[in-house]
Order: structure tokens, then sequence, then C-alpha cells
């Protein structure tokens, strides 16, 4: 079973309020092979809300306590973000989920680029603060851009 980032599999919970929908991955959940997993809606934060961006690091720097999440409103939304993550990935153990496809380049879900954390549109290498924590459960993460090349289970 795969975990699929909820706005790739069509649903509105985008900070904007709208959806990243691939049609194949939305048939993988339309056919019970894949569950939809949203880490900031499961932190308790609104949709729409701000954008926020990961200020100081990556989400591994995140979990150090030497990087936060900020929105652009400059609310600190660190707390939201992590309690997110350990919330979906207990959602994702009792569903038995082997492996990750997550929306590349969110704060929480980005598996290789993220935003700096200037809100200019600025990318660096790094991950998003649910995808730090799924790697470190052991879970492998692919993205939207490379998840065909996951053996699927
Ligand atoms: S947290 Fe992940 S699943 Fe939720 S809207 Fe952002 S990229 Fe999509």
């Amino acid at each position: 079973m795969l975990g699929i980032s909820a706005c790739l599999g069509g649903s509105a919970c985008r900070y904007d309020g709208g959806s990243n929908e691939i049609t194949a991955l939305k048939e993988l959940v339309e056919t019970g092979q894949a569950v939809m997993i949203c880490p900031e809606v499961l932190g308790g934060l609104p949709t729409p809300r701000h954008p926020a961006e990961i200020q100081g690091g990556d989400g591994f720097d995140v979990w150090l306590d030497q990087a936060k999440v900020m929105d652009n409103a400059g609310n600190d939304v660190t707390e939201a973000f992590k309690q997110g993550a350990i919330k979906a990935f207990e959602e994702m153990q009792k569903q038995g989920i082997t492996g990750l496809v997550l929306k590349e380049r969110s704060p929480s879900c980005g598996s290789s680029l993220i935003y700096d954390g200037s809100f200019s549109g600025t990318r660096i290498k790094g991950v998003g603060v649910a995808t730090a924590y799924f790697i470190q459960q052991g879970l492998p993460v692919y993205s939207e851009e490379n998840w065909q090349e996951m053996r699927m289970t």
C-alpha cells in the first residue's frame, strides 16, 4: 500500500485551497492501492492557510530544533508541522503503508527541493518536515516527479 500526498490525489488541501491532482495517483486511491495523507491538515492547520517555508535549514534541521517553519504572516507553525507529520505516520502504520509519493517542493512533503524561507521563490536542496520524519522512520519517499521508479508493493 502506498501513501500519497492528499493534494496529489485530488484533495483541495493546498495552502491556497487548490490541489495538485495527478490522474494516475488519483486512480491508485480509487482502486484501493493508495491512501491520501495531508500532514499540514492533520497538524490542525486550516485550508486555505498562509504559505509557509522552512527557515534555517530543511526538515531534518527542524527535527533537530535547528530550523523552524514560518508562514508569510510571521506565525511560527513549526509545532503544527511536526504534529501533523507524527499523526500522518501513525495513520500510515494503521494502513500498512510501505512507501510514499509526496508533493515536491512543499515545506512538509518535499523530497529533494524546498523553498529557502525567504518567500522569494528561491529553491534549495532539502526535504520537508514530514518527509524527514518519514525517512527517519524507515519509509522510502518518492515525489510526483520520480514515483514511477518506485517498485510497487
Ligand atoms: S502538506 Fe503535503 S499533502 Fe498537504 S497540501 Fe501540502 S503538499 Fe499537499
